[in-house]
């Protein structure tokens, strides 16, 4: 390829063709102060002590920011295998208004809706991800019994369409039509098919996208789909 000036152009660095790659293409360790904050007490203290905080896969403590529908919002840090119903109802005084509880949203945008019935599901990465939820940054968002969870997950993906970089048209274009599926349901103007339309952009996102972005947006609509899939048959024009 050449370029105008009939130069041939510059070679781009490998690093900018790849959108996982460690800085100048070299293996980089990135890990947020979370981690590194362990690093001391576990030197200090030895494995022994910090491997028996936890659960038998999940170890030590976790930081987790409780937000939304909860009388006391707050960054608590927990040990792993402290049941979701713990923090919102002991640490964090449960819903105000005595309103009941409907869901959780756990692991940010890219994160899952847990139902209440879950809700004494044990802080742990494979108890959450059995239920399409992920530890993440700890995000927790508490929903009472008024939340639409549709509404809820379209903020989400609006969000997520924003954050897409737009490289790829997986995570680009298949986030922006899941957004104008979900504004429909939104109005109630559902049209037959749209759920059927939302699961086929979530597959092609999860499995065509460069980058965790777009392989993980598909997250909130289809935890919301297994279980609240009724608010969206609601939300389907007569
Ligand atoms: S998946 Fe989304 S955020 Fe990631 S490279 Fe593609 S467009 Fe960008």
């Amino acid at each position: 390829m050449r370029s105008i000036e009939g130069k041939n152009p510059e070679p781009r660095p490998k690093y900018i063709r790849t959108s996982v790659s460690g800085i100048w293409d070299k293996p980089s360790n990135l890990n947020n102060v979370e981690t590194w904050a362990n690093v001391p007490l576990i030197i200090n203290k030895g494995h022994a002590w910090y491997t028996g905080i936890g659960t038998e896969k999940s170890k030590g403590t976790k930081l987790v920011s409780v937000s939304g529908h909860v009388k006391n919002t707050a960054v608590v840090e927990v040990p792993m295998g402290t049941t979701l119903r713990e923090i919102v109802f002991d640490i964090c005084g449960g819903i105000p208004g005595d309103k009941k509880l409907k869901a959780v949203h756990f692991g940010g945008a890219m994160g899952g809706s847990i139902p209440e019935n879950l809700l004494d599901t044990p802080l742990d990465f494979d108890a959450l991800s059995s239920l399409g939820a992920t530890m993440g940054a700890g995000g927790m968002l508490v929903l009472d019994e008024d939340t639409s969870m549709v509404q809820m997950t379209r903020t989400l993906l609006d969000f997520l369409s924003k954050e897409s970089c737009g490289k790829c048209v997986p995570c680009r274009e298949g986030v922006r039509q899941m957004l104008k599926v979900m504004d429909r349901l939104c109005e109630n103007k559902g049209r037959p098919g749209d759920i059927e339309l939302l699961e086929d952009l979530c597959e092609v996102s999860r499995k065509a996208s460069l980058c965790s972005l777009g392989r993980t947006a598909y997250s909130p609509v289809l935890s919301t789909l297994r279980f609240f899939r009724e608010e969206y048959e609601a939300s389907i024009a007569p």
